[in-house]
């Protein structure tokens, strides 16, 4: 049965839709089969460093969209990542030569005596005053642990203040104690637009849906010799381009731990064809990837073309890059498809991956197709790997970790974890474009980064000699995952 209801409000969960786990310590391929033979569970930890909140990640999509205003229904503590995706908004704006526009991010500041008395009120003065003040094309509330708990009725308010604004007031549940997977915040962003804002297809347009973060816009150039035109979405849309979504040729999506849902949906209910492939991150994964698309859009003899004219350009040059990268070791932390990527495009250049700390896994995307697991595709092209740890951000454990196995380099892919790789003098790459490292020249880009990185230790050596760890030799003596639960899996085969 399909999980993608819009007439509820709310989402299902990733851990209920998708049976997504944070804790797993064993190898890549034992944690693809299990998931395969349906008993997968979740390695609890009896010790926590920190967590994320789904609130973060749906407000990431929705706080760019350029004629939208977001309002934060919560305490304003729960406001605290404001600033930084405000930063983001002001430099994706710098990239693409756009006129400078602050984020128009509010808060009802829920108070102790509203958790008595209900909010509702606060919520709907805020829409009105936003809306008198900036005249946004559409509002979005996003909802908060606290105006969950007290169970304000958001989307009673939402359906109220859109009749009476004229305007989409969108409610988008995602309060971060709902669900144990921050990734399930996407989720919520999207399926309150796919419900609210996504309108019926009047006719197909040769637009490809490019569902991505804010990175660089390298489908223009790969898109338009094949007749299509790219539209990324989320941010730096606007609710006119969201509303027409539907009309679209395909979508493609840069990274299915950000898209599953949306991609799936937009398939299901207006039948615009998702690209299934796994991303296309290492040579195989390019080509495969390429292919579907050209089979998709109906340009395959194109496709072809364009493959043997990118391995004829490139293979040549990452021959080069691999005698110098012949013997390094590697380690990666990342979320959890953009790792798989990540891991692929590490050993398409030589290195050998020593292991990697990614954020979570789903076992199975939305839209149900085995060949689109991004885990499987990489190991069934580069072989397993070893030290394979989800873990949420637990730097206790990847500290442990990294102090153990000292790769040449570490690459990471959120900034609070690159300090762990330095604080030990490790090289630490973070690259937060994920397009950087997509498709035949993603690959070469990477070379060109982790060469400079490794040319380049002396910063991080003299940051170890004066920096200091807050992990005594107590811990970093026991096993990483002296917390991780007992009840990991079962071996079917
Ligand atoms: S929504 Fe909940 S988990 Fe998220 S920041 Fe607010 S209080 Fe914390």
């Amino acid at each position: 049965m399909s999980n993608i209801n819009i007439k509820s409000p709310e989402v299902q969960i990733r851990e209920v839709r998708l049976g997504s786990i944070i804790g797993f310590e064993g190898t890549a391929g034992e944690l693809v089969r299990c998931a395969r033979a349906g008993n997968l569970q979740d390695k609890s930890r009896s010790f926590s460093q920190c967590m994320g909140c789904s609130s973060r990640n749906a407000f990431c999509q929705l706080s760019m969209i350029k004629d939208a205003v977001v309002i934060n229904h919560a305490p304003v503590g729960c406001s605290g990542d404001f600033f930084g995706f405000n930063f983001t908004y002001r430099v994706g704006q710098m990239e693409r030569n756009l006129p400078p526009a602050i984020g128009r991010y509010f808060n009802t500041n829920i108070e102790e005596k509203d958790t008595i008395f209900g909010a509702t009120q606060k919520l709907e003065a805020t829409i009105r005053e936003v809306y008198s003040r900036l005249k946004p094309n559409a509002v979005f509330i996003t909802t908060s642990c606290a105006s969950s708990i007290i169970g304000d009725d958001v989307e009673s308010v939402a359906n109220n203040l859109t009749d009476e604004l004229g305007i989409p007031v969108v409610a988008c549940f995602c309060e971060g104690f709902r669900s144990k997977i921050w990734t399930t915040g996407f989720d919520s962003a999207y399926h309150s637009i796919v419900r609210k804002i996504v309108k019926p297809p009047r006719k197909k347009s040769n637009k490809v849906n490019i569902i991505n973060f804010w990175g660089s816009h390298i489908f223009d150039e790969l898109l338009k010799p094949l007749g299509y035109e790219p539209n990324y979405i989320v941010p730096f849309s606007t609710i006119a381009d969201l509303e027409y979504i539907s009309e679209a040729a395909a979508t493609i999506q840069i990274c299915p731990t950000l898209g599953t849902y949306f991609g799936a949906a937009l398939e299901e209910i207006y039948g615009v064809p998702e690209i299934k492939a796994p991303p296309a991150y290492g040579i195989s994964g390019t080509d495969d990837w390429m292919r579907e698309l050209g089979k998709v859009l109906g340009r395959q003899e194109e496709v072809e073309k364009i493959i043997v004219k990118e391995h004829i350009r490139v293979i040549p040059i990452l021959e080069e890059y691999r005698d110098k990268f012949n013997g390094k070791t590697a380690y990666v932390t990342a979320g959890a498809s953009h790792g798989h990527a990540l891991i692929a495009l590490l050993r398409e250049l030589g290195l050998s991956v020593q292991g990697a700390a990614i954020f979570h896994h789903d076992p199975v995307y939305d839209n149900g197709e085995p060949d689109s697991d991004t885990l499987l595709h990489t190991i069934n092209t580069y072989g397993d790997v070893h030290n394979y740890n989800v873990c949420n951000k637990q730097a206790f454990e990847l500290v442990n970790i990294l102090n153990r196995i000292r790769p040449d380099i570490m690459i990471a892919r959120h900034g609070g974890m690159t300090l762990w790789g330095a604080k030990l003098g490790i090289p630490t790459l973070l690259i937060g474009d994920e397009q950087f490292g997509f498709g035949y020249q993603g690959v070469l880009n990477y070379a060109e980064r982790i060469l400079e990185t490794l040319d380049n230790r002396e910063f991080v050596s003299n940051l170890a000699k004066h920096s200091s760890m807050p992990y005594t030799k107590w811990w970093l003596d026991q096993s990483p995952f002296s917390f991780l639960g007992g009840n990991v899996h079962v071996e079917v085969y």
